[in-house]
């Protein structure tokens, strides 16, 4: 049993200051993830800030943007009228995420936060540098057909589980976050982080800094967008592979794209070169073939994880082809 002080904070600043005033503190909103690490002694806070009482549920249009607050439900935006309406590529993520129940439970804040599901990590009889620096990595040899094909280092292959935040960085979303210094913003894609050498750090988040919104720019994507996930079961499974695909087309030429995958890197993994690739394009399988081409580019597979090069392309052209209405 572990033991560990519980308080509530009812303002930002409140969480700020009492994370800071302890040592291995942990906020705690949903609790959809935290609770089973604390269960499963992968981590151990010596206090837990609930922070459900600030006022940062709301989701709101601001000048240019949307501002979805970090204790918003992950049901509740995905069901929200100015989502569906802007950003469906959002709406649709959410919802291929985790079961009904969680959704209900789980803040968008929490889903970022979230670890990843390598069997490595929840198992604490078996080496995770994540878990515990310098242990080893038990899925560099070991049983890795969930991991990573972008971005590994020798200490840690593994995957960032969120189907959120693979629509957040395709939607080139912003982090508002609040410190002991203040406030600052983070670009999506800068706030997951990639192992290198520490890959106990899941992000850039400084210490005692809690996230306070996310900010999505309108955007012309409305209209074709389409989030694909592939998994081993059709519910309530993460992804072997995603993919976040958006368009603005102007009659069947490509005016802008974006596109991110999930499922094949320690972050949400935007593809920019395959993004550029796609402009003044026509919006055909062909195109989108090319595109996928260059995006699986420097892709390295591990011994039980080569399906994700074959698989990978295929999703994308999938769901380009699904932005694009041509299915
Ligand atoms: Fe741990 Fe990362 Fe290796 Fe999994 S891939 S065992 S999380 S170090």
């Amino acid at each position: 049993m572990i033991q560990f002080q519980y308080e509530r904070a009812a303002t930002t600043k409140a969480a700020v200051n009492a994370l800071a005033n302890s040592s291995n503190a942990k906020f705690i909103a949903g609790g959809t993830n935290l609770v089973d690490l604390m269960k499963r002694n992968i981590t151990a806070p010596t206090k837990l800030v609930d922070i459900n009482q600030i006022p940062l549920k709301d989701i709101q249009q601001q000048n240019g943007k949307i501002s979805i607050g970090a204790l918003a439900l992950n049901s509740r935006v995905a069901e929200h009228k100015l989502i569906i309406e802007k950003h469906p590529l959002l709406s649709q993520a959410l919802n291929a995420g985790a079961s009904p129940q969680i959704r209900n439970m789980a803040t968008v804040g929490g889903n970022m936060m979230q670890r990843t599901r390598c069997h490595y990590f929840y198992d604490t009889a078996l080496p995770c540098n994540k878990r515990e620096p310098g242990s080893g990595c038990g899925a560099l040899e070991g049983l890795n057909r969930m991991h990573a094909v972008f971005g590994t280092s020798e200490q840690c292959i593994a995957v960032h589980p969120s189907d959120m935040c693979v629509a957040l960085v395709a939607l080139d979303a912003t982090v508002l976050v609040a410190g002991p210094k203040g406030e600052r913003r983070i670009p999506f894609e800068e706030f997951h982080r990639l192992p290198g050498n520490q890959p106990e750090k899941d992000n850039t988040l400084q210490n005692n800094e809690m996230i306070v919104s996310v900010e999505i720019p309108d955007n012309a994507f409305g209209k074709n967008s389409h989030y694909m996930k592939v998994r081993d079961r059709a519910s309530y499974a993460f992804a072997l592979v995603s993919v976040a695909a958006a368009l603005n087309l102007d009659g069947k030429v490509i005016k802008e794209a974006r596109l991110a995958m999930g499922g094949v890197a320690h972050k949400p993994w935007r593809l920019k070169e395959a993004e550029k690739a796609l402009i003044g394009k026509p919006a055909t399988e062909e195109t989108f073939r090319q595109a996928a081409e260059i995006a699986m580019q420097g892709a390295k597979a591990f011994k039980y994880n080569a399906f994700k090069l074959k698989l990978g392309p295929n999703v994308i052209v999938e769901a380009l082809k699904n932005a694009a209405n041509l299915v």
